[in-house]
């Protein structure tokens, strides 16, 4: 729950900005109406204040122009909307370090039903090559810069788009999640058009660097019910699993064959009862020397190792660098992976490994 939500006046004008506003007024939150559509207030005296104030405020605000026009995402889909920017949760390697800028308020949009018509011209337009999305629908990942089930309670807006993409036959939600709280989301009519991923971490990972999220346990549970046929009380979605962010701890092997393990029992429905349809993606932990300098300045006493000497950098072609494992111990963490991956779910295939 955040400790403030404020509302801009134009965002209150659109009609899903008013059911947000009753959705949290029946939250009991105290709500703000700003003067004008600029967010202020947000900085405190220094960067953990800032940060601490921002964490704890939810804006509602309208997605600016630029947000209509999507970019793509690969591997992970061939398209990128937002329907929030910012995330309640603390992982100290978090991937929005660097990639947005200001305060890491949370941003919901209110003029979410005009974004989502918009995706309609994005269809058919898959940037080809993206795996298995080859002659597939059109994939739009929803998770890019927020946690959705995070956010979900206060906003709605992931059954919203759920339920715009059930009607959708040449388009695919996909969206991820460190969160359980997913009862919401059972009852909708999907047909089968959203796939509903989990993030996922080996133990110590979870428990020392991902603070303010569910634990694995209870992500475990949310897959599984997610997955469960809708005839036995589940919500029959396509699942994903996101092992990410891949990191070689001591005892790697062990922790994360514990993991795949209990991944393997959530998704044991008994004799004759199959998840509908699962895959998987695989990524290893990755920084930039931009997003290290901001997670420094968030988490000053974190242990997550962002040594550049043990690793690998790679350019692209803008000049930037992000800093990657050493080739042979990514190869041996991708080995791994594959091999522990086919042996147990057979049928469920690899998206990708980066
Ligand atoms: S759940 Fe994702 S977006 Fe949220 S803090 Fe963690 S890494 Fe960042």
């Amino acid at each position: 729950m955040p400790k403030r939500v404020v509302f801009t006046p134009d965002a209150l004008n659109e009609p899903f900005g008013q059911q947000m506003y009753e959705r949290l007024s029946g939250l009991d939150l105290p709500i703000e109406v700003l003067k004008n559509n600029r967010l202020t207030g947000l900085r405190g005296a220094d960067d953990r204040e800032t940060y601490r104030i921002a964490k704890n405020t939810l804006a509602i605000v309208n997605a600016p122009p630029s947000a209509f026009r999507l970019q793509p995402i690969p591997p992970s889909a061939n398209w990128q909307m937002n329907l929030a920017e910012g995330c309640p949760a603390h992982c100290q390697y978090c991937y929005l370090a660097g990639s947005l800028a200001g305060p890491p308020v949370v941003r919901a949009y209110a003029n979410l039903p005009a974004m989502l018509a918009n995706t309609a011209s994005y269809e058919r337009h898959s940037n080809v090559g993206i795996g298995e999305r080859r002659g597939e629908p059109t994939s739009f990942e929803v998770s890019c810069y927020t946690d959705v089930i995070g956010i979900e309670h206060l906003t709605g807006s992931l059954a919203e788009c759920v339920r715009y993409f059930s009607e959708r036959d040449e388009a695919q939600l996909r969206f991820v999640t460190k969160y359980n709280q997913v009862d919401s989301l059972l009852p909708l009519e999907h047909g089968g058009h959203t796939r509903a991923r989990v993030s996922l971490n080996a133990e110590p990972i979870a428990r020392r660097l991902e603070g303010g999220t569910a634990s694995v346990e209870a992500r475990l549970q949310a897959l599984r019910r997610l997955a469960l046929p809708k005839q036995l009380g589940g919500g029959g979605y396509p699942v994903g699993i996101i092992i990410a962010p891949i990191m070689p701890i001591p005892n790697w092997r062990e922790h994360y064959t514990h993991l795949l393990d209990r991944i393997a029992d959530a998704l044991d429905f008994g004799p004759g009862i199959h998840p509908a349809d699962v895959n998987v993606e695989f990524i290893s932990h990755r920084f930039t020397p931009g997003s290290k300098a901001v997670l420094q300045s968030w988490y000053p006493n974190t242990p997550l190792d962002m040594d550049e000497g043990d690793r690998a950098a790679k350019r692209n072609k803008f000049g930037g660098v992000k800093y990657v494992y050493l080739p042979d111990e990514m190869k041996a963490l991708k080995t791994f992976f594959y091999d522990e991956w086919t042996r147990r779910f057979p049928q469920a295939p690899i998206l990708y490994w980066t």
